[in-house]
């Protein structure tokens, strides 16, 4: 199954991802944490993407599309592959798109997980992540089994650097401007699927679940 999850910034997508991957044995790629894993290691790309990233702007569609192109080629990514945060362009989405058409493995879905513009600032400030795994947690609506560790591999949790009131703002902006279009890209397609975010954590992961099933 090949998957692309939508959403606002703070949607859930991370959180639902895992879950998914999990279920139908396919790989989660976040194209967030490839980049952060990039700046981590200080590699070239990580040095090109991080001024974009802290301040809440997009990553250059050819360094983004590179990435994925590159990662969805893999031979771990044959029998599927889910991915969180690409496309975010119309242009990632056409390139996407022609990739798969050429070597004949069409997307099966497009999941948008809806949630409302208000409720997404609190989400992200209230964030904490582990650098490890990637898994993401929320001080107050899914906090970890033990205060700031990871409930998935033990690692202390931390707050994204771009995780700020003064940043969220703009990463909503551009996700209007730029993400929301896709939506519509996708539904012309006939491959959307949208799901109420606005819900527990486990009852968005069980509608999900029927929509894929
Ligand atoms: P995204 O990957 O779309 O940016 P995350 O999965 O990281 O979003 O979730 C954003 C924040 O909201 C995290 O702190 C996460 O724990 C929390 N969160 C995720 N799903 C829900 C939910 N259904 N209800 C409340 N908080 C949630
Ligand atoms: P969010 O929780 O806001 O959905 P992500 O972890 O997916 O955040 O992305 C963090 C940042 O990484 C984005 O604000 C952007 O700078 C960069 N980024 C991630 N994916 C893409 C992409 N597909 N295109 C451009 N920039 C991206
Ligand atoms: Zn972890």
């Amino acid at each position: 199954m090949r998957i692309v999850l939508l959403g606002p910034p703070g949607a859930g997508k991370g959180t639902q991802a895992k879950k998914i991957a999990d279920r139908y044995g396919i790989v989660h790629i976040s194209t967030g944490d490839l980049f952060r894993d990039n700046i981590k290691n200080k590699t070239p790309l990580g040095q090109k993407a991080k001024a974009y990233m802290d301040a809440g702007n997009l990553v250059p569609d050819e360094l983004v599309i590179a990435l994925v192109e590159d990662r969805i080629s893999k031979d771990d990514c044959q029998d599927g592959y889910l991915l969180d945060g690409f496309p975010r362009t119309v242009a990632q989405a056409s390139a996407l798109s022609e990739y798969n058409e050429k070597v004949g493995k069409p997307l099966d879905c497009a999941l948008s997980i809806e949630v409302p513009e208000d409720k997404l600032v609190s989400r992200i400030v209230g964030r904490r992540v582990c650098p490890n795994c990637g898994a993401s947690f929320h001080i107050k609506f899914n906090p970890p089994k033990q205060d700031g560790i990871c409930d998935r591999c033990g690692e202390k949790l931390v707050q994204r650097k771009d995780d700020t009131e003064a940043t969220v703002k703009n990463r909503l902006d551009v996700y209007n401007k730029e993400t929301a279009p896709l939506i519509d890209f996708y539904r012309c397609k006939g491959v959307l699927k949208a799901v109420d975010g606005d819900q527990d954590v486990d009852i968005v992961t069980a509608d999900i679940f029927k929509a894929l099933d």
